[in-house]
């Protein structure tokens, strides 16, 4: 991929409180809850099409944007790094980068060119977002573009290897059961 850029499809523009999420099997974008306490999308949020990480969902990116665009809507992402987040228990990586078509963003090559207070901001607010929730988030640091382009291979090829049993009923519980059996994808 030439200079890291991948395609992300947006399910929460930055700032929102509505934890809006795409189900690969009805094709559509559902509100899956509004977050518990005021936390808000520090950035753009959404996946990669034809991926599957350990939670069971495609993977993950978050994204700094200036002018939020839309649920549904796909955008060009500049990978920068990855945050190595595991929630409950289950890895749960969030590639991070920033729009490849917003000029204002052309001097963000690694994650060393974009200011510390972002990715301060953007790694309290999943430390935080489902505190109310009860439910507990971990993040092991962030990882540099080699490694977020190396988790975005592997989740490409779990995809593969797994998206037919995926789309049937049920699959994805079946799926996530023997994972969990085997202890993979544990964080
Ligand atoms: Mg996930």
């Amino acid at each position: 991929m030439e200079n890291n850029v991948i395609k992300m499809i947006v399910e929460i523009p930055k700032g929102s409180s509505n934890k809006y999420e795409y189900d690969i099997n009805t094709n559509e974008i559902s509100l899956d809850r509004v977050l518990y306490g005021a936390n808000f999308y520090p950035g753009e949020y959404g996946f990669v099409p034809e991926t599957l990480d350990w939670d069971g969902d495609p993977l993950d990116v978050i994204s700094l944007v200036t002018y939020p665009t839309l649920p549904g809507v796909g955008v060009n992402v500049r990978i920068l790094g990855s945050i190595k987040m595991i929630d409950a228990g289950e890895i749960d990586t969030k590639l991070f980068g920033v729009f490849a078509d917003d000029r204002r963003f052309d001097s963000y090559k690694n994650l060393e060119d974009v200011p510390q207070h972002l990715k301060d901001e953007i790694e309290n607010f999943f430390l935080q977002y489902k505190a109310l929730q009860k439910k507990e988030v971990k993040i092991n640091g962030w990882g540099s573009a080699q490694e977020a382009m190396h988790e975005l291979k592997e989740c490409k090829e779990r995809f593969i290897e797994y998206k037919d049993r995926y789309s049937k009923p049920g699959g994805k519980d079946e799926i996530m059961a023997e994972w969990k059996e085997k202890g993979l994808g544990q964080g």
